[in-house]
């Protein structure tokens, strides 16, 4: 594990989880707002309309938001236009690499204290960062260490459009060992619940695929969305015909079980959520990706690979086993590998697609669910976003 420079957090500054503070939304920023939405935000500070396109080929298009870098901009705009359209949302507090510096996770401070993380992940073919959509999760699944925390607040668009422009900057300059240079995917499976914040979440999906200058022109398609299955929000997504990618945290094929481990179950059945999964594949045209945590003597017995796998039977579904990672305090552990591969075995033999995931960054509290970076107390605390990488 390499630990990347540190900025020390500073005594004087705000926690927000600490001190209980009301959450405040940040200030306005360019990726809050459309072009158009841009034109008139830089008319306002009398400055001619053209401004909003040349500032957002800056942000989107070279990934750059240093004022003396915007040599196309006469010298008395660009500290006005920079300070009231590109203020700085996120403050990196700590950075850490392992697998090689091809993953990579960030913990950053927001303008109010609240802390969040983002995870950079290198292939050979592809790079994607893991983002958050909230300052904490207010699902309370009990084997996720953001899930132990509770909400903080929602993040703004901008605060997510912000953690993938800034770790697109990463990999552009290289530091991404052995991957492209072009960051190309986005996973919300970072802290929070995506759903949860289904406005912002859905304009920062039109802001990242949008074509630059507008936005950061990624391919729907390689976006995707993770939810515990807040049904409602489920159907609306159908509704906006995107086609971004849907990862559904199911984690159990029975009420019984689910209704534990995915608290939001006693509300929306497993029925009902995958008939939400299934209907969003059909509308979609895209398999959508059974999240399913195998956790040591809890669901990864044999009859439930079956039960999964006559429920998942000739659907555009595919699943994602995730070898729990363990959290502090947890009770749980991952199932032994044996287990793993006949609860694998059986859902192939039931003719369910089935990939085990490669658990990134571990070694750095950056794997799926160990994001816990609310309980940071002192300069070596902390967690991550997620490993994520979804089959597609
Ligand atoms: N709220 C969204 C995004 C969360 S993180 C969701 O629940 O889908 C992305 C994935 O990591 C989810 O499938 C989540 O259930 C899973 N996860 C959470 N904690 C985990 C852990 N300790 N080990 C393995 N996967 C975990």
């Amino acid at each position: 594990m390499t630990i990347l420079p540190v900025i020390p957090i500073s005594p004087d500054q705000p926690d927000a989880v600490k001190t209980r503070r009301r959450p405040s939304m940040p200030p306005r920023h360019l990726a809050d707002l459309d072009l158009a939405g841009r034109k008139s935000a830089v008319a306002s500070l009398g400055e001619p309309a053209f401004r909003a396109k040349q500032l957002s080929t800056h942000y989107f298009g070279r990934l750059v938001r240093d004022a003396a870098a915007m040599t196309d901009l006469p010298a008395g705009s660009r500290d006005k236009l920079t300070a009231d359209l590109l203020p700085t949302l996120l403050t990196p507090i700590r950075e850490q690499a392992c697998d090689d510096g091809a993953t990579r996770k960030t913990l950053w401070r927001l303008h109010d204290g609240a802390l969040v993380e983002s995870v950079l992940m290198g292939y050979p073919d592809r790079v994607t960062a893991c983002v958050s959509s909230q300052a904490g999760c207010g699902m309370a699944c009990p084997f996720c260490a953001t899930g132990q925390q509770g909400l903080t607040r929602n993040l703004s668009v901008a605060e997510i459009v912000d953690q993938v422009v800034y770790l697109a900057g990463v990999a552009a300059s290289g530091a991404v060992t052995g991957s492209p240079p072009r960051l190309s995917r986005v996973v919300f499976m970072g802290m929070g619940e995506p759903l949860a914040n289904y406005p912002r979440v859905i304009e920062a999906v039109r802001r990242l695929t949008s074509p630059a200058p507008e936005g950061l022109g990624l391919s729907q398609r390689h976006i995707t969305v993770s939810t515990v299955g807040l049904v409602p929000a489920m159907r609306r997504l159908i509704a906006e015909q995107l086609s971004v990618t849907l990862a559904l945290s199911l984690h159990a094929p029975d009420d019984d079980l689910r209704d534990e481990l995915v608290p939001v179950n006693q509300r929306w059945k497993v029925a009902e959520v995958l008939d939400a999964a299934f209907d969003y594949a059909a509308q979609t045209g895209r398999r959508v990706s059974i999240e399913y945590a195998l956790i040591r003597d809890v669901n990864d017995q044999p009859w439930r690979a079956d039960l999964l796998g006559r429920l998942l039977k000739g659907k555009l579904a595919h699943v994602n086993l995730i070898p729990l990672n363990p959290t502090p305090g947890s009770k749980w552990d991952a199932s032994p590998k044996p287990v793993e591969r006949e609860f694998v075995r059986r859902l192939q033999e039931a003719g369910v697609s089935t990939t085990v995931r490669d658990t990134r960054g571990r070694e750095i509290d950056g794997a799926c669910g160990q994001l816990a970076a609310g309980e940071l107390t002192d300069a070596s605390a902390g967690g991550a976003a997620a490993d994520a990488e979804v089959a597609q």
